[in-house]
């Protein structure tokens, strides 16, 4: 067997990310502070995530899917992980062999839980306004949780980035639902719900984005720093005279002689088309290299100018996930999930 060493790299701070998890800790009061890692860790990789914030303290882990839940096993000695799509009747198998909370969405997987869940603990989503999960405000406070032995009572924030009346409203409808529904504990915000305040903290947040470098609200500003750092290679560099194009459809016309790097990276790999015809950038050695013409499937073109950039050299794209997300469209969710299997996952 040969080892071939990953073609791009997604360079992954791991002081950055406990910095991070130990910011929205404090800003989460008296509430114990978890992390959601579904979509493998917002893409960075569930598993070293997890890794580094059980070793922070993260006590409470939240991942989408049984299949998530499966690849994470053994968990960290201390930890806990729930499901948050719940059980399905194709999902018992795995919530019966999986040291592993499904968070219940609905009368019918409460009823299924109920049914072979072999009283196990769980926990239990409420929507509260998100119209997404959930049981209604209504079935759960009408009984249907009655003797269901409930971990942890999650809701979730719909606008909480957003100065929203709706923030408010949630908040009101789910402390009438803590009133009248018995659980170990009461889960609401998620990063952008951590920075409303700590009235919304209660006993356990779940943010994810912001763990990731994500700006979830202005307040987060000054405290969150960037973990994920993507880089191409050069593959090689070309003298363009005035005049010539570059790329797909030709959209970039040398207005001068110019040098061209192309580099191993695109649309395939998450780094979107958005990102062409100028708006999105490289660094290298501390300049700023625009992209020129369209982002294809596999390369990408930067203009270097007169910087000594050779064949081989590593690119670092500008993936400032607020700024990036302003400048291009796509939510600072989708910049990260979006990046593909081609990077190597390099944590440093
Ligand atoms: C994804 C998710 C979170 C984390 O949200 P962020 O906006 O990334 O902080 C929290 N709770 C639930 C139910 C989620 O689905």
């Amino acid at each position: 067997m040969i080892t071939i060493a990953p073609p791009q790299r997604l360079r992954l701070d791991s002081a950055a990310l406990v910095s991070n998890w130990r910011w929205l800790a404090k800003a989460s009061g008296a509430a114990a502070c978890g992390a959601a890692i579904k979509a493998d860790g917002y893409g960075l990789g569930a598993r070293e995530v997890m890794k580094r914030l059980a070793a922070a303290g993260c006590r409470d882990f939240f991942v989408a899917t049984w299949a998530e839940a499966a690849a994470l096993m053994p968990l960290p000695a201390g930890t806990a992980l729930s499901v948050l799509h719940g059980v399905g009747a194709s999902d018992m198998v795995a919530a019966l062999t999986l040291p592993v909370r499904p968070v219940l969405n609905s009368v019918e997987q409460v009823a299924r839980w109920r049914a072979a869940g072999e009283g196990r603990a769980c926990d239990v989503m409420v929507d509260t306004g998100m119209g997404r999960l959930g049981l209604t405000a209504a079935e759960a406070t009408g009984g249907a949780l009655a003797g269901l032995a409930v971990a942890t009572l999650l809701s979730h924030l719909a606008s909480a980035d957003e100065e929203s009346a709706q923030n408010a409203r949630q908040l009101a409808a789910f402390h009438a639902v803590r009133d009248a529904v018995p659980a170990q504990r009461y889960s609401l915000a998620n990063s952008a719900g951590i920075c409303l305040g700590a009235d919304y903290g209660f006993d356990l947040t779940r943010p994810g984005i912001a763990l990731y470098g994500g700006l979830p609200r202005p307040e987060a500003a000054g405290h969150i720093r960037q973990v994920a750092f993507p880089e191409a290679r050069v593959l090689q560099v070309r003298e363009v005279a005035a005049g010539e194009t570059v790329g797909y459809g030709a959209t970039w016309t040398a207005s001068a002689p110019a040098r061209i790097a192309v580099a191993n990276i695109g649309y395939a790999d998450g780094y979107l088309r958005c990102h062409g015809g100028g708006t999105g950038s490289a660094c290298w050695q501390g300049r700023v290299l625009p992209v020129v013409g369209r982002v294809s499937m596999d390369l990408t073109a930067f203009d270097v100018g007169d910087a000594a950039i050779g064949e081989g050299d590593w690119l670092t794209l500008d993936y400032n996930l607020p700024k990036v997300s302003a400048r291009c469209g796509l939510s600072q969710y989708e910049l990260l999930t979006g990046l593909g299997a081609r990077f190597g996952r390099d944590w440093r």
